[in-house]
């Protein structure tokens, strides 16, 4: 037999074999979330709010707006979320994080999110601020996450999710120690975790199956970053923990001004990775939208979302 044509059914018999993605038929929509940023300015005022409009028809079971690094948002945070109760069909959840704030300054914050008729959070430790010399507790604050979880039930009745990290948090003590921490944060009464996002889907499959062993029952939705500029999310991964595979460099290379290009090729590579996680059983996502809608709304759709109409 030619040598080629024998190489090629070699690797089919033996090599890695993927089987066909499920027809959408098959499938019921996934249940979807969408993660925004707060804005600075009058112009990310506008984008955040066309990029709300845009999503809110695909009928998300939440939408959650960040806290700044440091605690630096609370006040935006809080009005847009409370503009999105006020205005919208949406369920929003609020991020709360432990730092620079006190228990009380925090419990606060909880009670007049619960006022606003906010009832979900999402609970974090938070980073230090920008040029601080790594995460110190403030005295008298919550130091972890837990603590966090723990105090915020105490404040009111709160749907409580927390962050997981499919790579581990990068200045955990190790990987058990990390899933240990996340276990004591279901047991403080988070009810879902949202995973920090990856792009080697294995290493989330495998991570779900090291929480199963653990005894973490809830759902740990995965994260989804759709990426549009390589460079800058290269570099924001090294900071927080998540890998790059080599072959996304290789995807991405030559097009740093090719724009267009790089967008078509996101799209393949985010609708890829949750058709694969779908294929595997997952029936959850959680996008990190950067405020942006179309990636995210076309790969909803890809997912089986569909506009629901009043
Ligand atoms: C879905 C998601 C949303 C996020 N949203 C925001 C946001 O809105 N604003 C923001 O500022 N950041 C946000 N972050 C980033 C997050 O704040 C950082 O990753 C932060 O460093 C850790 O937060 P955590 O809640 O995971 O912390 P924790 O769960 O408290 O863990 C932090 C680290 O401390 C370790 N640890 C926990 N308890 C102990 C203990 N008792 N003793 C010793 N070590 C311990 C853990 O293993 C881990 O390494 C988000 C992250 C994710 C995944």
């Amino acid at each position: 037999m030619d040598q080629a044509l024998d190489n090629t059914l070699n690797r089919w018999l033996t090599g890695p074999r993927v089987g066909a993605l499920p027809a959408l038929a098959e499938l019921p929509a996934p249940r979807l979330s969408f993660e925004f940023f707060p804005p600075k300015t009058d112009a990310l005022e506008t984008q955040l709010w066309s990029c709300i409009r845009r999503l809110e028809p695909l009928a998300p079971s939440f939408v959650s707006v960040t806290y700044g690094a440091g605690g630096t948002t609370q006040a935006r945070t809080h009005a847009t979320v409370s503009r999105i109760v006020r205005e919208t069909s949406l369920t929003p959840a609020a991020h709360l994080t432990c730092v620079g704030a006190s228990r009380e300054e925090v419990n606060a914050v909880a009670q007049s999110y619960w006022d606003a008729g906010v009832r979900h959070i999402v609970a974090l430790r938070g980073d230090a601020p920008a040029g601080a010399n790594g995460y110190e507790p403030h005295p008298g604050g919550y130091a972890y996450a837990a603590d966090l979880v723990e105090g915020l039930k105490r404040v009111a009745p709160f749907e409580i999710s927390v962050a997981a990290y499919p790579e581990t948090h990068p200045t955990a003590l190790n990987p058990q120690h990390d899933l240990d921490n996340l276990k004591r944060k279901i047991d403080a009464g988070a009810t879902r975790a949202i995973s920090q996002y990856f792009f080697d889907t294995s290493v989330y499959l495998n991570f779900l199956d090291r929480c199963a062993q653990a005894g973490i029952t809830v759902p740990v939705v995965p994260g989804i970053m759709p990426v549009t500029n390589y460079a800058q999310a290269a570099r924001f991964s090294a900071m927080c923990g998540a890998s790059v595979p080599a072959w996304m460099g290789k995807l991405y290379e030559g097009l740093d001004e090719d724009a267009e290009t790089r967008r078509m090729v996101s799209a393949v590579v985010a609708a890829e990775q949750v058709r694969l996680l779908q294929a595997n059983g997952v029936d959850e996502f959680h996008f990190y939208t950067l405020n942006r809608p179309d990636l995210v709304y076309a790969i909803a759709h890809i997912l089986g979302a569909r506009p629901k109409t009043a």
